[in-house]
């Protein structure tokens, strides 16, 4: 009899761990989606003829066999682009990751002694190597000195992040392409060669949009003879001892009681542990007092419709400046132009806060207008272009990795494996900072161990060591 699993959470996270588990032939896989339609921060939405995705993705990775994975999965609907992504700097859009050279030359003669005296520093002292306690900004000024901190690496973390001061160095060590000033400094003058681990030199993209992976994804999990459930919120998880027996979901109202072996939740924290306990239970008490210590970074994207056919030249633009408000954009038509009307364009900008912050309460209105001026100011568009806006704002979008989150997680988690049929996967799930294809190495990885016949609680803590180890590749 096929075990029954039940994945909470229709995003990648949760789309891939069903398409995995339901092609193996040997599980019945339901998935959960509260939302009207699958593919959370993947997705595709249709506005006004425009095919448009939450900020820009591409697909693409180095994890061993998943690139495969999803060209197997997506045959002719993948485009395949050469890269080209910029950062606006010194007011120039240089090309992205940074070139030492490129900034050398817009940076100024004092900056640029400023920063061969700090780098000077650690180079004669030797990098550190990390002891997983360091804060964002301590793992940069050691590895790359103070002054190129300051000009190049802290503003754009300050506006993603948060104050870098109080950001865990397990952001920079996933995310930044080199791992010193004198790895930097050896590709800028070609004695060492940038390598895939460090920039992608391509992607891939559906030429309908991002979301058609997730369609994709639905479709399979549904010819293996799975079951998607969209509008539908769980309600409780019932469990007897340390076993979950049945999830109680909420549809329209009408309540339904479904048959659980595995539970496999890609769905906030808070909200998972708020389904198995109450605060009257002392170990859930205890869960629901941690959980509350994660801390995460809401997402506002703002679309702007243009009367133009394209107006930039890149597949995204990093805008670390402080006094510009967005902190990337990128132009639909880049990834693929059968998304849009053919005379018409969008531009997406996005940008963080923490959800009730200063920016998060602007009113819809004021951040279209600062966005649309620093557009302009920044050679972009022009005002005159503009015929209409559209805001989407998304709560808890990215896990902030503050100085101990390793400790609550740990803490979180010990709590949760009491539990013997539960496991945790996506990038909100597993509070895990990654890319859609680590939510798909995930799906694999779950479904490859659980195959071998190890039980949950190992597979998690495997899955643990092996996310710690996943790089963005930008
Ligand atoms: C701006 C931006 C750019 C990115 N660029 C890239 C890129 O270029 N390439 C790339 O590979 N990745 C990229 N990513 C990362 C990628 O989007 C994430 O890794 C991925 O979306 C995480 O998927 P997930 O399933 O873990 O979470 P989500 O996508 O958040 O999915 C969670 C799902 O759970 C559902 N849910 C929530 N609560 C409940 C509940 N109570 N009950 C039932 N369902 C619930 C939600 O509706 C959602 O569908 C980017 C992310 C952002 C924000």
């Amino acid at each position: 009899m096929k075990k029954r699993v039940i994945i909470l959470g229709g995003g990648v996270g949760g789309l891939s761990a069903g398409w995995m588990l339901a092609r193996t032939g040997n599980y019945e896989v339901t998935i959960i989606e509260s939302a009207p339609v699958t593919g959370g921060a993947c997705g595709t939405f249709e506005y006004r003829k425009f095919l448009l995705d939450y900020g820009p993705h591409k697909s693409y990775s180095i994890l061993p066999g998943i690139l495969d994975e999803l060209k197997n999965l997506m045959g002719d609907e993948f485009l395949k682009h050469e890269k080209r992504n910029s950062i606006f700097m010194f007011n120039s859009f240089l090309k992205y990751p940074i070139r030492m050279t490129d900034l050398a030359l817009k940076m100024g003669a004092k900056n640029l002694v400023q920063c061969g005296l700090s780098a000077t520093a650690i180079l004669n002292r030797g990098a550190k190597t990390g002891d997983g306690k360091e804060s964002y900004e301590e793992y940069i000024v050691d590895r790359f000195g103070r002054k190129l901190y300051r000009l190049v690496f802290e503003p754009l973390a300050d506006k993603i992040w948060g104050d870098p001061s109080t950001l865990s160095a397990d952001i920079a060590s996933a995310r930044i392409p080199g791992k010193s000033f004198m790895d930097v400094a050896m590709r800028a003058i070609g004695l060492k060669k940038d390598s895939e681990l460090t920039d992608a030199k391509y992607f891939y993209y559906p030429r309908r949009g991002f979301g058609r992976i997730l369609k994709r994804m639905e479709e399979e999990i549904i010819k293996f003879g799975g079951t998607i459930l969209t509008s539908t919120k769980p309600a409780k998880i019932h469990h007897k001892e340390s076993l979950i027996t049945q999830l109680q979901v909420e549809n329209n109202s009408n309540l339904d009681t479904l048959p659980c072996d595995l539970l496999i939740s890609s769905i906030p924290l808070d909200v998972l542990v708020a389904l198995l306990g109450s605060a009257k239970e002392p170990c859930w008490k205890d869960a629901l007092h941690i959980v509350k210590k994660l801390q995460y970074r809401s997402a506002v994207l703002v679309y702007v419709f243009l009367r133009q056919e394209m107006v930039t030249d890149h597949h995204w633009i990093f805008f670390p400046e402080r006094d510009v408000i967005f902190s990337r954009i990128f132009e639909q038509k880049q990834m693929s132009k059968e998304m849009c009307p053919k005379d018409k364009t969008v531009i997406c900008c996005d940008f963080t806060d923490y959800e009730n912050g200063n920016l998060w309460n602007h009113s819809d209105r004021e951040l279209v207008d600062k966005c649309v001026s620093d557009l302009e100011r920044t050679g972009i568009i022009r005002k005159s272009w503009v015929e209409g806006s559209f805001i989407k704002r998304f709560p808890r979008f990215y896990p902030r990795y503050d100085l101990s989150y390793k400790r609550t997680l740990t803490t979180l988690y010990s709590l949760l494996k009491r539990v013997e049929n539960l496991l945790l996967t996506g990038r909100i799930g597993l509070y895990n900072y990654n890319n859609s294809d680590h939510c798909v190495d995930m799906g694999r990885f779950i479904a490859d161990n659980l195959e071998c016949g190890k039980k949950p609680d190992q597979i998690w803590t495997e899955l643990e060591q092996r996310v710690a180890e996943y790089k963005i590749v930008d």
